[in-house]
């Protein structure tokens, strides 16, 4: 090895042995006659200090480096002279008096300083990932990833379970998204394509008889970009046999329990993990994935809305639509523009409008509440009962806002869901170092879907439904209950999963569902219709993702810091250019000819 020690390793016990360090220069100070080079390798930042008297051709050497060099020190450990100790340094009491260095590498001006976790601009950051995986905050999230991905192994390991790989080029196996394809030379005009998931491969395991199968799995979808998602991502892909739901919760939930107390200690658990039904969820916080850190739970206003004045109201109830809201403690005196903020912000996110009724004052009860003091541009059209019904059913008191949003369920609940968990950050209910995961259970198998006038799979075609729920699959589709189960934690969905169907006549009951004609289900489903046949047992899994799970435990809200070397939003790898054309001699082999989009599809990309 070209280093006796890693940089950061080094404590005040070793003063006095000689040591032989290698890294990068960090940064670098010129005192004068005496020279400060912090130098950094995977371990840490150590401080050396080149004296001219002592080491003139080590010092002479240090003269010329630049940040980002690669050196290799020889030196003495030596103790700090007291007063230049460095509490915020894990080396900071000692440095390395150094007596002969060597340059193993030099480095140009890097496009952005690697020493300091300023902001730069990503497609930067990308172009220069070996760059920019160099400075500490990114090289941290990689050794955690490492270790949740060991632990995980691990403890998986130790319960029985078998990691499996399974192929990347696959057939097509739809689960909701676009599929990437590759075309095959051998065989022309014809395409493998990445997985979306292990899905049907992890499900014929169990009919292999592998009872207790997982792998660290990476996915492809193709799907349009969105902020938390990348084309490209790894999930815990698991699936057991003989089992109920109860078997997989406990398992995740003692999986993710074990894994924060033990990686990140500093971090509170809420144990056990809250359960709620689909159903309740959106009732109460209006999304599949409320941030069950605080409360501020949404209250259905529609009765009382029915006996006001406000036509708004009678014309949302009429047709069919929700009034719903919640209420914000200690904002009864917000002002105008901070209402006209969270009103654009929820029109945003599909609500045609926010009804605020703000009840200004010393916080208190609301029994003297008089109708002079409501703040709210719709008091006129309601009655001081009402207000006071209205204050109550959200749980407001005086001191409080009550933001309310009337429309269709699905936008309302969407906005509203939204509205409640930027209130929980900015009033700092949400604790950053807390993790309140959750369960949420029993959503419904089938979605209608206005836009393609169909019934699509909640999550994935192969979910079995719940007992008492299968007469109506066909007759009353939206009525079956689906025995899925996602994991959330602090308002992200950590994953999703489900026990599965494994006879053949109810699979393809739910395919004849979703529109299928028999010829599409043994295309594309053949394979597991055809192992259904054969004696398939009882079975379930989950898929949590990696990617997410790591931007839940560090607070990051970029998904691509998790990952080495992720692709942009749009799915461009700045650091290699791709995707990127092929050669003519690629093409013919491949019997591929490229016929360039025309203007107007190519505007639409
Ligand atoms: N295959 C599913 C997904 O990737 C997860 C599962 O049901 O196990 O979302």
């Amino acid at each position: 090895m070209l280093k006796t020690i890693g940089c950061g390793e080094l404590r005040s016990e070793h003063t006095g042995e000689e040591v032989t360090i290698a890294g990068w220069v960090h940064r670098r100070r010129d005192h004068g006659s005496l020279i400060f080079i912090d130098v950094r390798d995977r371990d840490g930042i150590v401080q050396v200090t080149f004296n001219p008297d002592l080491a003139p051709e080590a010092h002479k050497v240090a003269d010329g480096l630049r940040n980002e060099w690669v050196v290799q020190i020889l030196g003495r450990v030596e103790r700090r002279p007291e007063g230049t100790v460095n509490s915020e340094l894990p080396t900071g009491e000692v440095e390395v008096s150094a007596t002969r260095a060597t340059v193993l590498g030099e480095s140009k001006t890097p496009p952005f300083s690697v020493n300091d976790d300023a902001e730069v601009d990503e497609i930067l950051r990308l172009k220069y990932r070996y760059l920019d995986l160099r400075r500490p905050r990114m090289l941290e999230m990689m050794i955690l990833r490492h270790k949740i991905v060991k632990f995980i192994r691990d403890f998986l390991d130790k319960r029985d379970f078998l990691e499996i790989e399974t192929p990347i080029l696959i057939k097509s196996t739809p689960e909701g998204a676009r599929d990437f394809l590759v075309p095959s030379r051998l065989h022309p005009g014809t395409f493998y394509a990445l997985p979306q998931s292990p899905q049907q491969l992890k499900q014929l395991l169990m009919v292999a008889g592998v009872e207790r199968y997982f792998q660290i799995a990476r996915c492809f979808r193709d799907e349009d970009p969105r902020a938390d998602r990348v084309v490209e991502h790894t999930q815990l892909d698991l699936e057991m046999s003989f089992v109920e739901e109860e078997d997989l919760l406990k398992l995740i939930e003692e999986l993710y329990t074990e894994l924060v107390e033990t990686l990140m200690p500093e971090k509170q658990v809420t144990k056990p993990f809250p359960r709620l039904t689909y159903q309740e969820s959106i009732e109460s916080y209006g999304t599949d994935k409320p941030d069950l850190r605080f409360e501020l739970k949404l209250a259905d206003l529609s009765g009382v809305a029915s006996g006001t004045e406000f036509r708004v109201f009678q014309t949302v109830l009429e047709n069919g639509g929700i009034v719903k809201g919640f209420s914000a403690p200690g904002c009864g005196s917000f002002s105008r523009r901070q209402i006209d903020e969270l009103t654009e912000f929820v029109k945003a996110r599909g609500a045609q409008g926010l009804v605020s009724i703000a009840l200004p004052g010393e916080p208190g009860p609301l029994d003297g509440l008089t109708l002079e003091e409501v703040k709210s541009a719709v008091s006129r059209f309601l009655t001081l009962d009402q207000i006071k019904a209205i204050a109550k059913t959200t749980g407001a008191e005086i001191g409080d806002l009550i933001l309310i949003v009337a429309g269709p369920p699905k936008p309302t609940n969407l906005a509203l869901g939204q509205l409640r968990n930027a209130m929980g950050q900015r009033l700092g209910l949400a604790d950053p170092d807390r993790l309140t995961f959750g369960f949420v259970l029993d959503f419904p198998l089938f979605e209608w879907s206005e836009e393609e006038h169909r019934w699509d799979a909640m999550h994935h075609p192969f979910s079995a439904p719940k007992d008492g729920y299968e007469e109506f699959i066909e007759s009353d589709p939206g009525k079956v209950i689906g025995r899925l189960y996602d994991l959330i934690c602090n308002g992200s969905e950590l994953a999703s999963g489900s026990i599965r169907v494994h006879t053949r006549e109810l699979q393809e009951r739910i395919f004849r569902t979703l529109g299928y004609t028999p010829e599409q289900m043994e295309e594309r489903f053949g394979q597991l219709l055809g192992a259904f046949e054969y004696g398939a047992p009882p079975h379930g899994g989950i898929a949590p993702g990696i990617d997410r799970l790591l931007m839940t435990l560090t607070n990051t809200d970029n998904i691509r810091d998790t990952i080495a070397f992720p692709k942009t939003q749009s799915g461009v790898d700045p650091l290699f250019g791709a995707p990127s054309p092929l050669d003519d001699a690629q093409l013919k082999e491949l019997h591929i000819r490229v016929v360039e989009p025309s203007a107007t599809e190519a505007s639409k990309q």
